[in-house]
């Protein structure tokens, strides 16, 4: 039966109803079909002019965040290497050059990121996507294909489209534990080949803290240990 509310709301605030299917298939057919809609939103819950808007300015955040961590890294107070050990469970020469050759490598990708990097984790986009090691589901919140260092495109599932831009205390200004989309953009950048082609061998703020308190050399080829490294880089109010 036709819907006569409005299914779908374009970018320039178009309203869009079902006006009937006249697509048929055998039923034996019981390939997967893909049918696009246009125009389509990156995200149900915001036009694309918003989605835009919010990955724009997050990227700003991440890029000013990088470059805190950056000068943390050449400081090396003892602070500094506090912080390492929180997230990578060392403070070793290692762990601070890797980071000092990787961290400068995520800013220079999220700096070129626009808003046509992003398209929707579609059933196309996952297919372009399969290089990308990890699996993707409906749950998937974003992806990408680590060996696309042509284009850098990152895919958005929904479930990125309903996690807070930011977690953070408003009155400090610092980071809070949780999943956001901050953290899921530094998380994305980080795997690329030509970043840090860092893994996903755990996920979350907390247990990347926890499993860098274990010791290894995993965390920091890690990808949430990455991010949330930088996520919780000191800032002032913003
Ligand atoms: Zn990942």
């Amino acid at each position: 039966m036709p819907d006569p509310k409005p299914i779908h709301v374009g970018p320039d605030g178009t309203k869009f109803r079902y006006i009937g299917s006249a697509t048929t298939t055998p039923t034996t057919d019981t390939s997967i079909k893909v049918i696009t809609v246009y125009p389509e939103t990156m995200c149900p819950n915001m036009t694309n002019e918003e989605f835009a808007k919010t990955v724009m300015r997050l990227r700003d955040v991440a890029v000013k965040l990088t470059s805190t961590r950056i000068a943390n890294l050449n400081r090396w107070n003892a602070d500094d290497r506090a912080e390492a050990i929180e997230w990578f469970g060392s403070d070793s020469e290692e762990v601070r050059s890797t980071l000092l050759i990787g961290l400068p490598q995520i800013s220079r990708v999220l700096s070129s990121l626009k808003p046509s990097n992003f398209v929707r984790l579609s059933e196309i986009s996952s297919r372009n996507l399969s290089c990308d090691a990890s699996a993707t589901n409906g749950n998937t919140t974003a992806a990408v294909c680590k060996p696309d260092t042509e284009t850098h495109t990152i895919a958005i599932g929904p479930n990125f489209c309903e996690m807070p831009d930011e977690k953070k205390n408003f009155d400090t200004g610092q980071a809070l534990d949780g999943d956001s989309k901050l953290l899921t953009l530094i998380h994305e950048v980080s795997h690329f080949n030509d970043t840090m082609q860092t893994g996903d061998t755990w996920y979350g703020i907390a247990n990347s803290r926890r499993k860098a308190k274990a010791g290894g050399s995993i965390p920091i080829s890690t990808a949430d240990n990455i991010a949330s490294y930088v996520v919780f880089a000191k800032r002032g109010k913003s």
